[in-house]
């Protein structure tokens, strides 16, 4: 690098125009969310075309980058961070995680080892502990952390794989699974897509998987699972992706305890419910069972991305995924890698640990039970403006349709382009549906009753 060069990023460094800019730009966005559409309309995506260019010759102005994104980048985001975006599972974002997001992005920690962060090594330990007791689960459970519940199902099934095996004398590490003992899988026709893929990942199959029919709520039905054994991995789920229902914990895991079968349990944005006391009853006996995936960035409303392995089994978890290499220095502390797939990770835990240190167990509670009574609300405006509510409101969870699937599709496609609000679609029983998700702390009762009058106009503009 030329000298010339550095002692430029050394000027950016110490530039207070360059942070100030991003500063300013930065939460003039946030004061503008509530006045920009939930999508980007047609002239912001237009906008995009700023980006077309070729890869520049030479280094450029470090404030002319943060502009340029600014500008043409920032009309093109959706308005996530606002109240009326209710669009898949996805989350706000809350303010005293950002700002220590913003500090620790200057730390630029990366949290494999101790000794490449003592900071994240404590912040993972004492989060851990934390979430143990937050949702009730054993003293035994360990936490990884990593992007997201993709992952963090992975790691868990992974940990699954791990210990059935060893059980039956087999080392997957060593020998493969050429030749291992058979294992059973068994899950519900309404695990989530991910589910599946870990289970292409770790090279199970999704053909020798036994899919379970569930209920009418989407949630596995628990009299229609075989008997279980030593060999069998069960996953069972806390919020359906369409309608937020819980699996039975309590019937199943008993059961699993028994036959010394392995639960692992997709929470993704549902086991946050174990942690509101009017909610806490959806994931009864959801402590027998062995491994849990949550994210942050959903139910929390941490940033993006954040998603945690909890496991009971420590050993199980960690001859999953350890990796080793003479450089590795192990120390008598935590090492978060232990606990994950990756090696070099970014220092989410900062986000995680700030969101639970700010809310206390009250404002967890108070968050999650919110997010349910702003979809009551929903569900209740909406019934009562004559659409139909496909599914029993027990979460965050709405299913909405109106007439037949043409009116449906119709209606939500009007939606969308409102800019009052964002949805998304989804197929239940068969049938189209509008997906409405409440997922954010920022989201108002003035948010849900104008999201209810978009939806009203849009069904009377697509001649509904
Ligand atoms: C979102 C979700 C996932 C996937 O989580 P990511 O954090 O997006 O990787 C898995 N299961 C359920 C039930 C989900 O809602």
């Amino acid at each position: 690098m030329t000298d010339d060069l550095r002692a430029r990023m050394f000027r950016d460094l110490q530039s207070d125009d360059l942070f100030a800019a991003a500063h300013d730009a930065a939460l003039r966005y946030a004061d503008g969310i509530d006045a920009r559409p939930v999508f980007p309309d047609a002239v912001a995506l237009d906008g995009l075309a700023a980006f077309d260019e070729p890869l520049p010759e030479a280094p450029g102005d470090a404030l002319a980058v943060l502009r340029q994104l600014d500008t043409h980048g920032g009309p093109a985001t959706v308005a996530q961070i606002g109240g009326r975006y209710f669009g898949f599972v996805n989350g706000g974002v809350i303010p005293a995680t950002l700002a220590v997001r913003w500090l620790t992005d200057f730390w630029d920690q990366n949290t494999p080892l101790y000794v490449t962060s003592p900071i994240a090594a404590k912040l993972e330990t004492v989060t851990e502990g934390w979430l143990r007791e937050l949702f009730g689960l054993p003293d035994s459970c360990v936490a990884g952390y990593v992007s997201g519940s993709s992952l963090s199902i992975f790691c868990g099934l992974a940990a699954a794989r791990y210990r059935l095996l060893e059980r039956r004398g087999w080392d997957v590490n060593r020998a493969g699974l050429d030749g291992a003992p058979r294992l059973r899988l068994i899950a519900s026709r309404e695990a989530h897509g991910t589910v599946g893929k870990a289970v292409a990942l770790l090279g199970f199959g999704s053909d020798n998987v036994e899919w379970i029919e569930a209920d009418a709520e989407g949630r596995i039905d628990a009299a229609a699972v075989p008997e279980l054994d030593a060999s069998t991995l069960l996953v069972l789920q806390a919020g359906n992706v369409n309608s937020g229902a819980f699996d039975d914990f309590a019937t199943l895991g008993a059961r699993a305890r028994e036959a010394g079968a392995w639960v692992h349990v997709d929470g993704a944005f549902g086991l946050w419910a174990a942690a509101a006391a009017r909610l806490r009853h959806l994931t009864r006996g959801i402590e027998l069972a062995d491994s849990w995936s949550f994210d942050g960035h959903k139910t929390l409303n941490t940033p993006y991305d954040s998603g945690v392995i909890l496991c009971r089994d420590r050993d199980a978890l960690v001859g999953a995924l350890h990796a080793a290499g003479a450089y590795i220095t192990w120390s008598e502390h935590r090492d978060g890698m232990l606990y994950t797939p990756e090696m070099s990770r970014r220092g989410r835990i900062f986000e995680l640990w700030a969101a639970l240190r700010y809310l206390g167990r009250a404002g967890v509670d108070e968050l999650v039970e919110g997010l349910h009574e702003r979809a009551r609300q929903f569900a209740d405006e909406l019934d009562a403006a004559g659409f139909e509510v496909l599914n029993e409101v027990v979460f965050n969870q709405v299913l909405i349709a109106c007439g037949d699937d043409a009116a449906t599709d119709a209606t939500l496609v009007a939606i969308q382009r409102s800019g009052e609000c964002w949805v998304g679609g989804t197929r239940w029983h068969g049938q189209s549906a509008i997906r409405v998700s409440v997922c954010s702390w920022a989201t108002t009762a003035a948010d849900v009753s104008r999201a209810v009058a978009a939806f009203v106009a849009a069904r009377a503009a697509s001649g509904g």
